[in-house]
């Protein structure tokens, strides 16, 4: 499996899970069609019935997609961070942003990638506490310290999953021209298991829909913000050097907004999710476009966030993810040419 660490260069990087079949889904017998071929390329199958309607439509009853690094149901938690995330921690002591996102419709597996369970802990846990320890193995004049904040988008407004009474909170530039968010709870811990609980707490309070289904489609981005400060001790003096951040983020499910995209409606449910997403995968399109297109990030809260972040020197993960069964094959399709790297 590639480890970015090795591949410094990949500015950008494209990662695709395939969770596992549910329970219900494996006692139902659900068809399968989303396949790993190999580390990079997955197929998926037209689960369409009548072979005739798939040739009348046009269509080719397999279709594969190109990523950087795949996964399925037999990679578990460790495996995924060590291939999409842990490479960055070098490069965030050094002074270089991240961002990490978690990409895919509701029940894909997002929030069990970036935040996990307390026995199989995901990307947000296991990235801390390997930059904990990156900071304590250096050595020199340099002082590190670290501060996290967690919140949520949500319809264009951003609320302190830490401190969820305390309203909505603005976007600030500060004097040296760093996005900030005004209000913020910054925590700085260095436990591991206080920190599973400060977010699995923070978890339960984003804004979430009751679904037909028994499940809970999150409809907020949620962002862990990650501040690496590093001051130098020279001649007494404490001095910041370098400043950089990392964000771990666990996005609204996509479906909206491939369903508004799809059939053209406006609903005004959903468009704010539609719209950041959309601006996201417009600024990644750009970054990852060798010709420079423009970067509009003043289309989204989440990119206005971000701005700082994505490009430049900044190193960007995009792990996506699907279901494998094929009652989810169009939000699969739509996932896949979303996060596709063979463009
Ligand atoms: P999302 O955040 O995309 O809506 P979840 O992370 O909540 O989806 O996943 C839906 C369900 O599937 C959860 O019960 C979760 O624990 C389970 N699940 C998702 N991915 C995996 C995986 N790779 N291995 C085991 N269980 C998973
Ligand atoms: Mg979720």
């Amino acid at each position: 499996m590639k480890d970015t660490g090795e591949s410094k260069e990949h500015q950008l990087t494209v990662a695709l899970r395939i969770r596992p079949l549910s329970d219900a889904e494996t006692e139902e017998a659900a068809a399968v069609v989303a396949h790993r071929v190999d580390d990079q390329m997955v197929v998926l199958m037209d689960p369409m019935e009548d072979p005739d309607d798939i040739l009348r439509a046009n269509r080719s009853r397999e279709k594969t997609y190109m990523f950087d690094v795949t996964f399925d149901y037999s990679a578990n938690q460790e495996e995924v961070y060590r291939a999409t995330t842990k490479g960055l921690i070098e490069g965030l002591i050094s002074g270089y942003n991240a961002t990490v996102f978690a990409y895919g419709p509701t029940g894909c597996g997002k929030t069990y990638t970036m935040l996990g369970t307390d026995k199989e802990p995901g990307i947000y846990v296991r990235t801390l506490n390997d930059l904990f320890r990156a900071i304590e193995e250096t050595s020199g004049d340099m002082m590190y310290s670290v501060s996290m904040s967690y919140l949520e988008i949500y319809n264009e407004v951003i609320r302190d999953l830490l401190n969820p009474s305390s309203g909505f909170l603005d976007l600030r530039e500060d004097s040296k021209g760093v996005i900030q968010v005004a209000g913020i709870t910054e925590v700085s811990t260095i436990n591991a298991q206080e920190i599973m609980e400060l977010l699995m707490k923070g978890n339960k309070q984003r804004t979430q829909e009751p679904t037909a289904a028994n499940q809970t489609s999150s409809r907020s981005h949620a962002v862990l913000q990650v501040a690496v400060k590093q001051q130098s001790r020279s001649r007494d003096l404490l001095q910041e050097v370098r400043f950089a951040r990392l964000f771990m983020i666990d996005l609204a499910g996509s479906e909206r907004a491939a369903q508004t995209q799809n059939r053209g409606q406006r609903l005004k449910e959903g468009a704010h999710i539609n719209r950041s997403l959309l601006a996201l995968g417009n600024c990644i399109n750009a970054l990852s476009d060798k010709n420079g297109k423009y970067v509009n990030y003043r289309d989204s809260k989440l990119t206005r966030l971000l701005k700082d972040s994505l490009g430049g020197n900044s190193r960007t993960v995009m792990i996506a993810h699907i279901s494998p069964a094929s009652v989810g094959f169009e939000e699969s399709r739509n996932t896949l040419a979303y996060a596709d790297r063979a463009k």
